[in-house]
């Protein structure tokens, strides 16, 4: 039987392959060369769109120059959002460069691993970072530890601050729209469907592609070419995730929103910039949101610009949704539309959201499928299409996407790049997203599940397999098993692992080792990924006969146990 292929309900964009830099500082929509593109939330230090180009070039000649960056070369950037983080990610494009950007919140172990994955030939990192960053490098590919800011050199190296601000411009590497289609510009980490953290491939194209699709598809217009209203955006959202990486890096500056880079999140600085900045839509999380409705500090500032919340990267339930419009409405008396889009790493991200002239479409789905792509609601375990009801819905199945946003895989993982895909006879391919979706007769997407291994713990995140790997280290521990416990009044999940004891621990309290276990592994993995769920002691970890772990079962178990804290 025929594949029953879902299209998006807008016609194809006219998408050509044009590699990042060009495409960005092409300035498809005339923003003013003055205006303040990137501004650090703390100090107000800022740089304009011009500052940006003259900077990078500058940037991308003395990495060249003074550390011998070549093309190909790929550099791990290990930093919390500033306004340099960008900067630094366009030089090293620009020089034919690709970056890898890892989470600030990772540990040397973690980082190691990743610089590992990524075979990273240097390494740009924030100042305070250093230390750690030095100590993952060992063992590594890493030739050479660059710090990204302070306005001289240290210890006789130049800074990235340093050389944008001193060097000569120069020319930026040409890449062929041929060679844009293929050449990656990004290795953002994630789990994928299962096992451990991997690199997925982003293409120039795939980036510029996907900056276009969300452009068009929430806009609403059908047309990349509109600008937008939105004047400023608050950064919070990390720059080592795609999310933020595409949003606020990219697209606010092809969009010329001024973006007030926060280095992480903090409630009062963040609504003290809303104040301020007036942006009048908030890019967010679910755990963001729901501060937003339940911190009574958000009456003390005045919000009334924000016309628009997009959420993405985790679930937004429909009671979170409408609480917060209840809440702007009370408190600021401003009509404001919650609504939720859904992508992954490996789609660039944006796959699907609302489009502007639909809002009236947003209550508790993610919208409609983006420019361009394609969509399957297959049945996981048959491996066959779900039934399409008489209306044109859909039953809900595992969605499977393809388009121009679609990563070609997991970086130097062949093996994780294969079955991550569904292959057609004729050689095209699925990507298999993990992720339980139904449609509406209207074409209006809802996620119901999760069926990969991969936990978001506020929409960061968490990859069982990893932690699992860890705590079997344990001297106690004979077996374990992760999974999320969904606690919808925190809009989160949080990681609880099942363990089960070797026998020689089976005799001593169970809460003085469940307490052993917490302290042993929190300094070895990053604070998002610490087992805020529990600890749950069982005799065994239910297994297939080839040896996977029984995840729904743990799952269900969970109903029935109460975690340790
Ligand atoms: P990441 O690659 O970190 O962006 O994670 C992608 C995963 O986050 C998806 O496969 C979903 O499981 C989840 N996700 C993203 N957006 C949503 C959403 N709006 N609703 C439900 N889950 C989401």
């Amino acid at each position: 039987m025929p594949a029953k292929i879902y299209r998006s309900p807008y016609p194809d964009l006219d998408i050509k392959s044009e590699d990042l830099i060009s495409y960005l500082f092409s300035n498809p929509l005339n923003t003013p060369h003055d205006r303040p593109l990137y501004i650090d939330a703390l100090s107000g230090k800022q740089y304009t769109f011009a500052d940006v180009i003259q900077r990078t070039r500058s940037l991308a000649s003395g990495l060249q120059q003074t550390f011998g960056l070549r093309r190909d070369d790929v550099v791990a950037l290990f930093s919390p959002n500033t306004i340099e983080y960008p900067i630094a990610t366009f030089s090293i494009v620009g020089a034919g460069g690709l970056v890898a950007p890892t989470s600030a919140a990772l540990t040397v172990l973690e980082l190691n691993a990743q610089l590992k994955t990524s075979r990273a030939r240097f390494i740009v990192v924030h100042s305070s970072l250093l230390e750690t960053a030095k100590k993952a490098a060992k063992g590594t590919s890493v030739e050479n530890v660059i710090l990204l800011d302070g306005s001289s050199p240290v210890d006789g190296q130049p800074t990235c601050e340093h050389i944008a601000s001193t060097f000569p411009p120069g020319t930026l590497t040409a890449i062929s729209p041929a060679e844009a289609s293929k050449k990656t510009v990004f290795i953002c980490f994630s789990s994928g469907t299962s096992g451990p953290s991997k690199g997925v491939v982003s293409t120039h194209q795939n980036i510029t592609a996907n900056l276009q699709q969300w452009r068009a598809l929430v806009l609403g217009t059908g047309s990349p070419s509109q600008r937008p209203q939105r004047q400023t955006a608050i950064a919070f959202l990390p720059f080592s995730h795609i999310y933020g990486l595409n949003f606020y890096m990219c697209q606010c500056m092809i969009w010329g929103t001024s973006v007030v880079i926060l280095p992480r999140f903090d409630l009062d600085t963040f609504l003290r910039c809303v104040e301020k900045y007036k942006p009048d839509e908030l890019a967010l999380v679910p755990p963001v949101a729901l501060m937003l409705v339940k911190d009574e500090r958000v009456s003390k500032y005045n919000l009334s610009s924000v016309k628009r919340v997009m959420s993405a990267a985790a679930p937004l339930t429909s009671e979170l949704s409408s609480a917060l419009e209840a809440k702007f409405k009370s408190l600021f008396q401003t009509e404001v539309f919650c609504t939720q889009s859904w992508g992954l790493t490996e789609t660039s991200p944006l796959a699907t959201a609302i489009p502007n002239d639909r809002l009236d479409k947003r209550e508790y789905n993610v919208g409609v499928i983006a420019h361009n792509m394609e969509f399957r609601f297959v049945d996981p375990e048959t491996m066959n299409d779900v039934a399409s009801n008489a209306d044109g819905s859909t039953s809900p199945g595992e969605i499977w996407c393809r388009g121009p946003n679609v990563t070609s895989g997991y970086y130097n993982n062949e093996e994780a790049t294969n079955s991550a895909f569904f292959t057609e006879p004729d050689g095209t391919k699925w990507f298999r997203t993990g992720d339980i979706g139904a449609m509406d007769n209207e074409g209006y997407i809802t996620i119901h599940d999760r069926i990969k291994e991969m936990i978001k713990y506020k929409g960061l995140q968490v990859i069982p397999s990893e932690l699992e790997g860890k705590l079997v280290d344990h001297p106690d521990i004979e077996d374990a098993g992760v999974v999320g416990m969904w606690v919808d009044e925190r809009a989160t999940e949080l990681p609880v692992a099942f363990v089960a004891l070797r026998s020689q621990a089976k005799s001593r309290d169970m809460k003085t080792i469940t307490e052993d276990i917490h302290s042993w592994l929190n300094p070895k993995i990053a604070n998002h990924k610490r087992l805020r769920g529990g600890i749950i002691i069982v005799d065994q970890i239910p297994k297939s006969p080839s040896g996977k772990i029984l995840r729904r079962q743990l799952k269900d178990l969970l109903k029935s146990k109460k975690p340790k804290a």
